[in-house]
Parts: C-alpha cells; structure tokens; sequence
C-alpha cells in the first residue's frame, strides 16, 4: 500500500487538519510533517507498553527524516492522566527545550491523548501537537476533535481545554498489538456512532462482527474511516459542546459512566463495556416512553452480544449506580440529561426523565 489511503479534513477555519487513515502508512509521517512545518525536534509522549512495541519504528522513521526525537514516557495507566504527571512531564519539557522548535506527538491511546493535548495546550500558552492514535478507541473517538484534558480525585476530565492537534494519523496496523478486550472496547464506541448517526454502519457491523474481531483491514479501516468522519462532522458543527450536537455523542454515557464510578474505575469494566450496558440502559428507557420500536431496542442489545460486550452488569447495587450518577457532570441545572435513541442512526437530547424510569430500566441491566 503506496499512499495512505483515505483522508478526512476537519473543518475548523484557521484550526483545520487532516485525519489519515490507512495500514502500514508510518512511513509517510516524515514527509506529511515537513508541509506541516511544525519544527525539527518531536517530543513524543508515551508509555511502556507502546514504546517497546512501537516507538523504534517511528524513531527511526524521523529520523531518517531528520527529526531528533525525545521519547517521555509515563505510566501505563489512567492515573496518568494526574496534575502530578502534568506537571512533571512539563518540567522535563521545558528543561529539554532549549534553542530548538519543539512539537509534541501523542503516541499511544486516549490516556496518552488527553494528557499531551493538554500539556502542548498549556505549555508556553500552546504549542503544536500532533495525535498518532495506536489504540482503536483513540482512533475512532479521543484523537479527533480537541477536548484535552487531566483527572481530579473528584472526577475524571475535570480539568481540560479544547484544542486542537495539527494532525491526527491513525495507522490501523497498530491495533494488531491490542489485546481483545481492547478491540470491543473501542467496539462499544463504534457501535455508540451507528446508533447516533449512521445506520449502515450499524449494519455492517450486524454483518460483518466476525472479520472486525479478527482485525480484518479492510473492515477497521472502513470502520475508522466512517467514524472519523461522524465525529469530525460533529466537531466541525459544534467544536466547544455548546449546541448540544457534540453532546449526542454521550449516547450511553450517562448511565455507563455511572457503572464506571461505581465499580470506582477499576479494570472490571473497561469504559467501552460499561457503556455497552449504558446504551441498553439508554435504549429501554426510549421504548418505555415511545420513542424507541422494541424491535430496534434488541437489535442493538443483539449487537452488543455478537461483539463479546456486555448488556449487564453483576457485583453492582442499583443503589450505587443511582448515586454516581447523581454526580455526573451530565447532570445539569440538577436535572438529568440523556441522549436518546429514536432509531437506528438517530437520537434525540432529553432532560428530566423520571426517577422511577431511569431506576427500572438501571435494574433490569443488573444480573
Ligand atoms: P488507554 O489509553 O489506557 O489504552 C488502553 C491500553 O492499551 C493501555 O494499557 C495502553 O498502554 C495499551 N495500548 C495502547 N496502544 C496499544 C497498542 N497498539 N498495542 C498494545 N497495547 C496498546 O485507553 P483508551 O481506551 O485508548 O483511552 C481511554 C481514555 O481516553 C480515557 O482517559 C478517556 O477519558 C479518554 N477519552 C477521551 C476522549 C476525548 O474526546 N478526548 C474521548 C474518549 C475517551
Ligand atoms: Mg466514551
């Protein structure tokens, strides 16, 4: 495969950039940065884990193109996402940034994204980055679209900024290192955007669930290509979530988000998993108040099925789910807010639903 095969511009006046899309396209980096003009030296932040499976490929690449690069890694683990790590990751970059032209590439999956997004947002008041996505949730959610940011003990994301990469350059050979899990957690998201917005996604999925499992390339890089394209179209529409379009992108995050907290973010639900179970939530709640036919409600729990992702939860209490929730950054005004399905590829913004049918549809989801 010569070229990169498939190429998505987001649209954002003076802070538009390109989406790239392909297998084994690594090796065009070094020239797609030359254009970019964004300076000779990367700081490349990342971790163990993607260093050793894939940083001597891309440190040799810049090289070759005569690019000096600074590998500074973090741990493998959400809790990266610190003002701690921040801010030690700063202070290394400010030591090591001396007389040259600095830009920094996120090099792993959504932890690694939203902390180097966030850092190349305040460092020196911005300074360019680019995202090089290796996990599939990263390719077809975190990377695109600007929201950056770091944990508080409070809460996940509390602290961020929108800004956007100069690139986003998703080479899906990268997902072959990921383990299973990893796939259907990225899967959760993938199906979220059928849902939302583009039903012969979702049948293709119903189709073809067998291939994307086993990593089939033309299958991921079709899947990636479309969801890009959904969420930089929503961005492009709403690129500081202030419409309420980007916020249908939260479709079975409320109640997952809820499991999550609740579970206190350990690794017995992945994100993906508890909103697999948060979009059945979501789902049934639909077709209790008549927006939702009962037929498209299975349809969606069946697909969940077939990509090995949860449509329940166990070791959880309803009372527990209900208090998180209660907490959620989507509660606003002290009422709550779900996106809603309407139909496979369409959804719809509702607040103050009932109680009484948030907790039934909640308990019917917990085994
Ligand atoms: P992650 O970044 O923790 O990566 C998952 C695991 O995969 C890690 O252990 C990582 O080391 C490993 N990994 C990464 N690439 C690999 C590869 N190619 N081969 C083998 N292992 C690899 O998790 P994630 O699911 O990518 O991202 C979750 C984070 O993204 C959360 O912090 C979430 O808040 C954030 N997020 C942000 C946005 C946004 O718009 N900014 C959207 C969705 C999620
Ligand atoms: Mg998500």
């Amino acid at each position: 495969m010569e070229n990169h095969d498939k190429k998505i511009t987001v649209d954002l006046g003076p802070r538009s950039y390109d989406i790239l899309i392909g297998y084994k396209i690594i090796d065009q980096l070094g020239s797609i940065l030359e254009k970019l003009n964004l300076g000779q030296d990367a700081v490349i932040i990342t971790n163990q884990t993607i260093h050793h499976l894939h940083g001597g490929h891309l440190h040799s690449h810049l090289s070759r193109y005569g690019y000096s690069t600074r590998f500074m890694l973090v741990a493998d683990s959400e809790r990266s996402k610190s003002y701690k790590t921040c801010l030690d990751l700063i202070e290394k970059i400010a030591a090591y940034d001396t007389k040259k032209k600095i830009f920094i590439i996120a090099f792993g999956g959504g932890v690694i994204g939203d902390l180097s997004g966030f850092i190349a947002s305040i460092y020196k008041r911005g300074i360019p980055y680019i995202q090089i996505p290796t996990t599939f949730l990263a390719q077809v959610d975190s990377s695109i679209g600007g929201k950056t940011g770091i944990d508080l003990a409070s809460g996940k994301n509390l602290i961020g900024s929108f800004y956007q990469p100069r690139l986003v350059f998703s080479d899906i050979s990268f997902l072959r290192t990921l383990s299973l899990k990893q796939i259907r957690n990225g899967m959760a998201e993938v199906i979220k955007y059928g849902v939302i917005k583009d039903r012969a996604l979702f049948g293709y999925i119903e189709k073809n669930y067998k291939n994307i499992l086993q990593l089939n390339i033309e299958s991921i890089e079709k899947i990636v290509y479309a969801c890009s394209k959904i969420k930089s179209g929503v961005v492009e529409n709403d690129e500081l979530d202030k419409t309420g379009k980007r916020a249908t992108l939260n479709l079975g995050h409320t109640i997952g988000h809820a499991i999550e907290a609740a579970a206190g973010f350990t690794k017995e639900y992945s994100h993906g998993e508890a909103v697999a179970i948060g979009m059945v939530c979501a789902a049934d709640i639909s077709v209790k108040l008549g927006l939702l036919a009962a037929g498209d409600a299975k349809r969606i729990e069946n697909v969940f099925k077939k990509i090995g992702l949860p449509v329940a939860c166990s070791n959880l209490k309803l009372e527990q789910i209900m208090q998180a929730q209660s907490h959620d950054k989507k509660f606003i005004h002290g009422t709550n807010r779900f996106v809603l399905p309407v139909g496979i590829g369409k959804v719809t913004l509702k607040e103050g639903i009932p109680a009484d049918i948030v907790e039934q549809a909640v308990s019917r989801r917990i085994k």
